[in-house]
């Protein structure tokens, strides 16, 4: 187990404790992820690595491993963090020509408190256009590839998240999630993700899409690590992101090993209808039977408004972006034209050349249901919508503990496989937006493999601040079989 060449199979916790126990050092660990994330570049799921800083904060790491006391929980771990968060020693982003080389003057606050529980950054990832996007291909740096299959999308918006970690290029990595963008590439990759209760984890420094519903979360292979993860990002920051919760930072894995013996598990119906692939359900079904296995009780519920999520969400994110971006206007930060006549000129050229089709089109949505005439009809009517969904969730909550259903409808497609069609996409993150909608927290957990033998993930949502048992509830199931230990082949 300590011999580098196994060192990217090991989980965040197996690296930890060697670490502690100084069988590896910081700076042989950092090393090791640094050369294979430059072996599997061609995998697309980097956009950059800074090697002196990495090698700088791998040699503090090991500094402090080397003093006596208590060390910080991910003392010496190496995490990649997606490219919506700004980062000081890192170009930051967001997926877009507007941003290509900015740097930004501060970090995130998650990456900081990350840095502060000891964590060493290997570099940023790839990511959609402002985390616009199901498919990672929307990013102005070219699409990701699934490790499992390098002629299918990663998901996205985190797709490079979570190709990564799938290729065990980093043991864990960032992500957010404003529709469902850490369940959705989780579940294509076969890694597990969490998306935390709207709030919980500080939005500053998170380059903003949708501030209503953007939220961080972790991606590794087991809830353990995500917990180990999750505990260090989450807290409050009320000076630096007014919707933070006041709640207290916890401990994610005090739970873990609860057993689920009597757990109502929630089964919404809309979530197996029509439009789910056979070969999903097939996957979700067995996980659902496993569940069983081990204790729990299946509950019929019902989410009667998840269709309508989808109208919904593609009528707030769009309006919430359309605010958000007005900032890149070349003035401030990121790039702008070259010739221009006036401010209005330089205004329309510089937003024409930096934003991908994708944003542009979410623009003109949002600024259309925000105008003067639609406000009434499109945007006022989809936030009472968003209110009877999340009533809906309060109802179903009545009756079970945690719901469950499948991530997305399909396994992953092939890249360019949705062509020209943006509603294609919006379609498939159906089962996504509704949890996001109600800013509940939600999970993806890898359950088995569907056509094409690539990854099915399964969809666990809880009631608020009830991440513990999320992590509880898919730690269990990893306990019991093995489909999170699957390595695609080639890594
Ligand atoms: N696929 C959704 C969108 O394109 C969700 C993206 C996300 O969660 N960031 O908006």
């Amino acid at each position: 187990m300590t011999t580098s060449t196994a060192l990217h199979d090991l989980t965040v916790a197996q690296l930890a404790s060697l670490l502690r126990t100084r069988q590896v050092s910081a700076l042989e660990t950092a090393q090791h992820f640094l050369t294979r994330a430059h072996a599997h570049a061609s995998l697309g799921a980097f956009l950059d690595f800074n090697e002196e800083a990495t090698l700088c904060q791998a040699r503090a790491a090991d500094l402090a491993l080397a003093a006596a006391g208590a060390t910080p929980s991910l003392l010496g771990v190496p995490l990649a963090h997606k490219d919506i968060f700004v980062t000081r020693d890192f170009v930051s982003t967001a997926g877009s020509r507007m941003l290509a080389g900015y740097r930004s003057p501060f970090d995130a606050s998650v990456v900081t408190r990350l840095a502060e529980q000891g964590a060493v950054t290997l570099g940023k990832l790839n990511c959609d256009e402002f985390a616009m996007g199901s498919a990672n291909e929307n990013s102005a740096f070219g699409p990701v590839k699934n490790p499992w299959d390098a002629t299918r999308t990663p998901g996205g918006s985190s797709g490079g998240s979570a190709a990564a970690v799938a290729a065990r290029l980093v043991p864990a990595a960032t992500g957010t999630d404003t529709g469902g963008s850490i369940r959705q590439p989780a579940s294509f990759c076969g890694v597990t993700g969490i998306k935390p209760t709207y709030g919980r984890a500080s939005r500053y420094g998170m380059v903003a899409f949708a501030s209503s519903l953007d939220q961080a979360g972790p991606m590794a292979r087991t809830a353990q690590d995500c917990a180990l993860l999750l505990s260090g990002m989450c807290g409050p920051d009320p000076d630096r992101d007014s919707t933070s919760l006041d709640v207290p930072a916890e401990d994610f894995t005090r739970l873990l090993n609860e057993s689920v013996e009597g757990l109502r598990i929630g089964v919404p119906a809309e979530f197996f209808g029509e439009g789910l692939s056979d070969d999903v359900r097939a996957a979700v079904d067995a996980a659902l039977k496993e569940y069983e296995k081990l204790g729990a009780k299946l509950v019929p519920i019902s989410l009667p408004r998840t269709e309508l999520s989808i109208p919904v969400y593609y009528v707030i994110a769009p309006a919430e972006a359309s605010s958000n971006l007005s900032r890149f206007d070349g003035v401030k930060f990121g790039h702008r034209a070259d010739q221009y006549t006036d401010l209005t000129d330089m205004y329309k050229k510089t937003r024409s050349e930096g934003f991908g089709d994708e944003v542009k089109r979410r623009i003109m949505i949002g600024t259309y249901v925000l105008s003067h005439g639609y406000y009434d009809a499109y945007y006022l009517q989809a936030q009472k919508i968003r209110r009877m969904i999340a009533d809906d969730f309060q109802q179903a909550f009545k009756r079970c503990d945690v719901i469950a259903g499948p991530v997305a409808p399909t396994v992953a497609w092939k890249l360019g496989g949705h062509g020209n069609d943006p509603l294609a996409d919006y379609l498939a993150d159906i089962f996504t937006l509704p949890g996001s909608l109600a800013g509940l927290p939600g999970m993806s957990l890898p359950v088995g493999f569907g056509a094409h033998h690539m990854p099915v993930g399964l969809q666990l949502i809880g009631n608020y601040l009830q991440e513990a048992k999320l992590l509880n509830v898919t730690h269990r199931f990893q306990q019991a079989t093995d489909w999170h230990m699957a390595k695609p082949e080639g890594f």
